[in-house]
């Protein structure tokens, strides 16, 4: 089983402040795992990140911070409508995949998982090993779920890829996005950062600095931290750069592509 990363600095225009989802690298990304799974079959779940979709109500809403109860009303709204914009990202990805001929099928994490301090504490996998077995492939994304400390967090992408892969036990985890890896510093504002091939540790980061978008869940530090948590398992995994032609496919396909594999060995 592959579970593979979307992110959504690749789906969407993160920079903007509308809903914009980028259909051309969408249905580039859909036609190289179409290729791929026309290759060979492979079991594949696929996991996409909320965008420029879920991030501005996720934010404006505070979703996630403490509020007093006379807040509620409003947390509620700001809830329901966070989770209806990442449902239309949603929408626009599993259309798309669908046009490619890819069986996708949607669990929104809002309707069978609970966090607890924004963590995942609640979700059984029992439906994706289902429809696994039946030949579709499962698609969940980042989200708004109900946590049991907080009332209500928002579940990145990056945390979904963790508590999958430590629950489905995967035999490869990939994440595409918008750079070609792990650097020192961000690459996208630091012309002299670092790329690293392996990495194992926060501590070879110069600067904890997020990411360059709107982003409520971490960026790429979120991601790493997510991602070092599955290498103590003994899981590894790999960020590749999804918007590089033909790099999902090859990813899929086994080839060599360029990109940082987070594990602990050396
Ligand atoms: P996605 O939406 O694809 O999951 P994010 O936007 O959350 O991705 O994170 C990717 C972004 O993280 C990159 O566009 C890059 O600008 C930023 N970034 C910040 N620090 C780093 C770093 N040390 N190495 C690589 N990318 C970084």
């Amino acid at each position: 089983m592959i579970i593979l990363k979307i992110g959504g600095s690749i789906l969407t225009n993160k920079d903007s402040k509308e809903s914009e989802v980028d259909t051309e690298s969408l249905k580039r990304i859909a036609s190289e795992i179409k290729s791929s799974l026309d290759n060979s079959y492979k079991e594949l779940i696929i996991v996409h990140g909320a965008g420029s979709f879920g991030h501005p109500p996720a934010k404006k809403y505070k979703i996630g911070e403490a509020f007093d109860e006379s807040e509620y009303p409003q947390k509620r709204i700001g809830f329901c409508e966070t989770q209806n914009a990442v449902k239309e990202l949603n929408m626009h990805i599993c259309k798309a995949f669908i046009e490619q001929g890819l069986p996708v099928v949607a669990i929104p994490a809002s309707s069978f998982m609970t966090a607890t301090n924004k963590r995942i504490t609640e979700g059984n996998l029992d439906s994706f090993k289902r429809y696994l077995n039946k030949g579709f492939i499962p698609v969940i994304y980042g989200d708004v779920v109900l946590d049991n400390e907080l009332e209500i967090c928002v579940i990145s992408g990056d945390q979904l890829i963790q508590y999958l892969a430590v629950n489905l036990n995967p035999d490869q985890v990939i994440l595409g996005t918008d750079v070609d890896g792990v650097y020192n510093k961000n690459p996208k504002t630091h012309d002299d950062a670092i790329f690293f091939d392996k990495f194992s540790s926060l501590d070879d980061l110069d600067t904890l600095e997020g990411t360059t978008n709107v982003d409520v869940t971490g960026g790429m530090v979120g991601k790493i931290k997510e991602l070092l948590y599955l290498a103590d398992l003994g899981i590894e995994s790999k960020i590749i750069n999804a918007e590089v032609e033909n790099n999902v496919f090859k990813v899929l396909e086994n080839e060599k592509v360029k990109g940082t594999v987070i594990s602990r060995g050396n």
